[in-house]
């Protein structure tokens, strides 16, 4: 079985993955530290990318074409669209790149190397994710001096795009814009997610995005994120992908 490329944005997202992982071993490619290992019992290689769609990039295609792993899962936060709520679970069904922009050559956020403007995980990694999620919200958890209310999780669109959106302007402009083509509000907005799709896609190899919701990508998204990132998201992380590397390991 090949390995399963593990990433994140900042390493404060996965530190606590990074912690339960056995037999380690450091490798470093650039300025990139990547550590093999197994989590769950699961050969896996992680790696902090950095943020934006480049760091992302070069790190998916280094997982996939130097490492090998059979299958990319991304985990950290995202901004939330008008139907999720901070705290909520985002596992991305659909992905578009907001910032990409060929107009008037091409439609908008169109991309030239796939042909197409919207990327799509498989859907047997989605509703695995889904039920991980699920599973790891349902044996319960707390947080001190968060008020987590009663966290949902989504099937839903991660839009991506080389910017921290923290206004309400910029954000229903961008909303507004993505709504023409995917007929449907956003749920998550972060800085990574369509750029791994685009790296899978063009190298035939599985992914999915799992976010939780950090803020809501308005005014108070620099206080609100954080907060989360250091009290929450960890746990998420780790909770959610232990629940779908145990399913993993008993398919096996
Ligand atoms: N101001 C932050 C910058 C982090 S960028 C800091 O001081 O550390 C935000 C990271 O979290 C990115 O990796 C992105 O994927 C995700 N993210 C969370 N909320 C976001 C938002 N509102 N807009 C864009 N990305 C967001």
């Amino acid at each position: 079985m090949n390995p399963i490329g593990i990433m994140s944005a900042m390493p404060e997202e996965a530190e606590l993955i990074r912690r339960e992982m056995k037999e380690t071993k450091i490798v470093q490619v650039g300025k990139r530290q990547f550590v093999e290992g197994t989590f769950q019992g699961v050969p896996v290689v992680f790696c902090p990318a950095g943020i934006g769609k480049v760091s992302a990039a070069v790190t998916a295609t280094l997982l996939i074409d130097k490492f090998n792993v059979g299958e990319i899962v991304f985990t950290g936060v995202a901004g939330g669209g008008s139907q999720t709520a901070v705290g909520d679970i985002v596992v991305g069904g659909i992905y578009l790149q907001h910032d990409l922009d060929l107009q008037p050559i091409f439609p908008q956020f169109y991309i030239y190397s796939l042909d197409t403007q919207i990327l799509y995980a498989d859907k047997d990694r989605v509703s695995k994710m889904m039920s991980a999620a699920n599973r790891f919200l349902t044996a319960g958890f707390s947080f001190r001096n968060v008020d987590t209310f009663k966290p949902k999780v989504h099937n839903g669109i991660i839009l991506t795009g080389d910017q921290f959106i923290h206004s309400q302007s910029r954000r229903r402009q961008i909303s507004d814009q993505t709504k023409k083509v995917l007929l449907s509000d956003f749920h998550a907005m972060e800085m990574e997610g369509a750029a791994v799709a685009q790296v899978c896609h063009e190298m035939s190899t599985p992914f999915i995005v799992v976010r939780s919701i950090s803020d809501k990508a308005d005014q108070k998204a620099n206080i609100d994120f954080p907060v989360f990132i250091n009290q929450v998201a960890r746990h998420y992380s780790l909770g959610i992908l232990t629940e779908y590397f145990r399913e993993i390991k008993r398919a096996e």
